[in-house]
């Protein structure tokens, strides 16, 4: 069976991350396969993705028969069991076809599986180590670092541009930043425009480079 759905994912190991990494694409719409030797696992996740299948992933026979060679996406999310990570990620790069992503717990982990040539390595705790920090700092209410030294953050609107037009505050010289969508109490976000006018209890997002973003937010 070909996998021609752009959306469908395989997530191997279903442990904490690769669980709530598989829930939350189903949420999103995704076809989601999901893989883990534990039966207990197989059975907590059984129906509530569109498959789960237990198999040992290190054998490249089994993600054969279950067509992982066929789809574009492949997530692995064992972390523990270096040793089953690295076998897994390696039968996988010998699919041409799947992008793949792989949960590192250390740095060396990290290290290896990059020079394998997975295409993304995913450090959970490093990266939520990094995002908390700036969370217990200051007025951030959420962050996300799109690349070194570049972020978006979500905060509450300093005083200093409420009340005016977005295109009259001179945010990208003054700031070193751009104001990118809006959240007015009890709504939904929507992107800003030029004539957006930003009062006390919105919420922003702010894109720019990242100690910008921070002292934007942190602006009062
Ligand atoms: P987490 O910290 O996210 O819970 P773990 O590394 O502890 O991650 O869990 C990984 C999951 O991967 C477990 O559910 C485990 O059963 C599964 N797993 C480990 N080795 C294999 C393997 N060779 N094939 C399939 N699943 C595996």
């Amino acid at each position: 069976r070909r996998h021609t759905n752009p959306d469908a994912v395989a997530v191997i190991g279903l442990g904490r991350f690769g669980s709530a990494l598989a829930l939350e694409l189903m949420r999103n719409g995704a076809e989601v396969l999901g893989i883990d030797d534990s039966e207990n696992t197989v059975q907590e996740l059984n129906g509530q993705l569109t498959t789960v299948a237990r198999a040992d992933a290190t054998r490249e026979e089994a993600l054969r028969q279950l067509g992982v060679d066929e789809f574009d996406k492949v997530v692995v999310g064992i972390g523990t069991d270096i040793q089953a990570s690295i076998l897994v990620a390696s039968r996988l790069l010998k699919f041409d076809r799947p992008e793949i992503w792989a949960k590192a717990i250390t740095e060396p982990h990290a290290e290896i599986l990059d020079q394998l040539g997975v295409h993304h390595v995913i450090r959970p705790e490093h990266d939520m180590g990094v995002r908390s920090a700036h969370l217990i700092r200051g007025r951030v209410l959420d962050f996300a670092q799109i690349d070194e030294g570049f972020a978006m953050v979500r905060c509450a609107v300093p005083e200093q541009v409420q009340q005016r037009p977005l295109d009259t505050l001179g945010l990208h010289t003054r700031y070193g930043v751009s104001i990118v969508a809006v959240r007015r109490p009890g709504e939904g976000w929507v992107p800003t425009e030029l004539s957006t006018v930003l009062y006390e209890d919105d919420q922003v997002l702010v894109t720019g480079p990242t100690d910008k973003a921070e002292a934007f937010s942190n602006l009062s």
